[in-house]
């Protein structure tokens, strides 16, 4: 099947369009060709899974222009539905657009479709969705990752050149690294949320995914900045991103000891030290730092995010939004509502966040994760004030597992181990290609202080740039 590096660049197309070289018309049509091709069927790619089928074309200018997107099911787009993965929002369709979408769309590009994901975002493998399981491009048998597995495999397809995600705990990171692309997550507040459906509040970021640094840099320019629809979102212009390769002369690249444990597979750990020695041979410094709260994050994420998901899922009750199950009572419509609805990892994560905010238990999980959360963003603070510009990391701790092959909920939250961290710190991160183990992607990721968006992708260009068509062997 084909691979990430043989279709043109967002950029390279935007740039036909606006020079009448191609038709937002034609792109728009090798998408929705590709995508059926590739759709259905026992090793069907099921990434698209609301497509548009006369999409508007926009007007033909602007840095996407004619450029096809495909967006996460759970950012609000108007005519296409926003299911976020679940029978709970089947088929409804939001009276508003997330400003992501429609800063894209200003920007000339075409939404082809909503895409697969998660139900409500939680997971790591697009398996808890109930459209069904996606499947990695590079090998069908295997999970694209998740939650916004749907949007890195229409961009692993070579079905649109970027996608939109969403990450709470690493869902851009693990699935870009799975299949062999770039995903980012940006500076908690960098990019609105307005009409992205809530999972957990405090950690929840609008994340793109692009086949290359400079599309997924492109990507987030054009969708961060400030917005009055959004208080979270931090009162400050969008970044600039984009930039050609350049020296590192003078950059410090923190590896974090944390990050590189024993038991680390030998194959993930040459490949990272691979990537080490071109960031040293652009010139960048490297120095090993200690990030020593790193073992609490994956507790303390599981404590902090169920508690929030479980207060905004409230509100699908079956009054305000979606699914209505009757029941003999508004008691019983509420419970009959919500069991149909929901599907038994968002099930569990409800339960678990109901838990640990009862009063018996607030102060021994909810209150003492927060506390925890403070001392992870603590070491990142330190780190970055001590002088390190980025840090480097593997994405994951493995290449994609076999689909059905992970049913043990606690196996599945450990693929997020080197990524929640990010969002528990608010602080951006990106993985990219930097080579494969039997053939499958591996992701190596930067992390960078808040708001230096600029530096990680200064990094990640150099890294690019210098492994070449090896970060794809
Ligand atoms: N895999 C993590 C979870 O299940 C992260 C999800 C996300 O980033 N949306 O919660």
């Amino acid at each position: 099947m084909s691979t990430a590096t043989n279709h043109p660049t967002a950029a390279a197309l935007a740039a036909d369009v606006r020079d009448g070289r191609r038709s937002a018309a034609q792109l728009v049509a090798a998408a929705q060709d590709l995508r059926a091709r590739t759709h259905a069927g026992a090793m069907g790619l099921n990434a698209i899974i609301h497509p548009s089928s006369v999409p508007d074309l926009g007007p033909g200018t602007g840095p996407l222009a004619g450029v096809p997107v495909a967006i996460k099911d759970n950012l609000a787009t108007l005519e296409l539905p926003t299911s976020c993965g679940s029978r709970m929002l089947e088929g409804w369709v939001s009276p508003y657009e997330a400003t992501a979408v429609r800063r894209l769309r200003s920007a000339g590009a075409i939404v082809v479709g909503k895409t697969n994901m998660d139900e409500f975002a939680m997971g790591s493998s697009t398996e808890h969705s109930a459209f069904g399981p996606s499947r990695n491009p590079i090998d069908p048998t295997r999970a694209p990752g998740g939650s916004s597995g749907g949007s890195a495999v229409a961009v692993a397809a070579g079905i649109v050149p970027i996608a939109i995600g969403s990450e709470t705990g690493g869902s851009v990171r693990q699935p870009a690294a799975f299949c062999g692309i770039v995903g980012v997550k940006p500076t908690y507040g960098r990019v609105s949320r307005h009409g992205l459906v809530a999972f957990a509040s405090s950690l929840d970021c609008v994340a793109p995914f692009g086949r290359t640094v400079d599309d997924a840099a492109l990507a987030l320019e054009v969708i961060a900045g400030a917005d009055p629809l959004d208080a979270t979102c931090a009162d400050r212009p969008a970044p600039t991103l984009r930039a050609e390769p350049g020296r590192l002369d003078g950059l410090v690249v923190g590896v974090p000891e944390e990050y590189f444990p024993s038991s680390l597979d030998p194959a993930v750990r040459a490949l990272t030290d691979r990537a080490l020695d071109a960031l040293r041979a652009a010139g960048a410094t490297v120095r090993v730092v200690s990030l020593p709260h790193t073992a609490y994050a994956i507790p303390v994420y599981y404590i902090l995010a169920p508690a929030e998901a479980s207060a905004n899922l409230a509100r699908f009750d079956g009054v305000r939004y979606g699914l209505r199950v009757p029941g003999d009572g508004v008691q019983a419509m509420y419970g009959a509502t919500r069991a149909a609805g929901f599907g038994p990892e968002v099930t569990r994560r409800i339960l678990l966040g109901t838990y640990v905010l009862s009063a018996g238990y607030y102060d021994a999980y909810y209150r003492k994760a927060q506390a925890v959360r403070a001392h992870i963003t603590a070491d990142f603070d330190r780190t970055f004030a001590d002088g390190v510009h980025v840090l480097f990391t593997p994405t994951t701790p493995t290449p994609a597992f076999a689909l059905g092959a992970i049913t043990d909920p606690y196996e599945m939250y450990l693929s997020d181990i080197y990524t929640v961290t990010a969002n528990l710190a608010g602080i951006p991160g990106m993985s990219l290609p930097i080579g494969r183990i039997g053939g499958l992607p591996v992701g190596g990721q930067f992390l960078a202080a808040r708001f230096d968006e600029a530096t990680m992708f200064r990094a990640a260009y150099a890294l690019e740039a210098a492994l070449g068509p090896e970060a794809h062997r």
